[in-house]
């Protein structure tokens, strides 16, 4: 039985990049409802007692499991998302060995932001843009609707969810403007680092 892990800070400690009330819609009702959908179809499939990273690796590329990846990934990537946020209040920079290895890969901080965020605004409809750890690199990987780097072997360190359900209520539709105010000031550097 998967359930919703609790979020590591207050629904309004994310404000005003993100607002409590997409956290209420967003984390509440949609990542509720891939992990409600989770349970229903692991039913008698002998993932029930799987993680969410086995489920992933086991369904992907497998027709007759696409409802199980896509539900199991969503419920990945969400809870990896939240916890790759960190409130408004609490100023963070990338530690000193994660810089280098940014500035190494993307030649600065502010370089790496751009192309971020580029790719971000280049997904087109709805996915995900991650930062992975490929072999000693770092790389920027764009994902289509529910799909995870963990299906391509790749190591996830940071995630931006770029589904219009992400932002819709407090940018309508200015993803760019959504992209830029999280990458300035929700970035979770010390969730970034452990996951190396
Ligand atoms: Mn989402």
């Amino acid at each position: 039985m998967f359930t919703l892990p609790l979020l590591p800070y207050e629904k309004m400690a994310l404000e005003p990049s993100m607002s409590a009330r997409t956290l209420e819609f967003h984390y509440g009702k949609h990542h509720q409802t891939y992990i409600d959908n989770l349970n229903k179809l692991v039913i008698g499939t002998g993932l029930e007692q799987e993680t969410l990273e086995n489920i992933i690796i086991k369904t992907a590329n497998n027709p007759d499991k696409v409802g199980i990846f896509n539900n199991a990934a969503q419920a990945y990537n969400h809870d990896f998302f939240w916890r790759g946020l960190r409130p408004a209040t609490v100023p963070m920079e990338p530690a000193p060995e994660l810089l280098a290895l940014i500035n190494k890969n993307f030649t600065s901080l502010d370089n790496f932001y751009n192309e971020f965020k580029a790719a971000a605004i280049g997904v087109f409809g709805s996915g995900w843009v991650w930062l992975v750890k490929d072999g000693e690199n770092l790389k920027i990987m764009k994902t289509a609707n529910a799909d995870n780097p963990l299906a391509y072997n790749l190591k996830p360190l940071w995630v931006l969810d770029v589904w219009e359900h992400a932002y819709y209520l407090d940018y309508q539709n200015r993803r760019a403007d959504y992209i830029e105010a999280v990458l300035r000031n929700l970035v979770n550097w010390k969730f970034v680092a452990a996951n190396l």
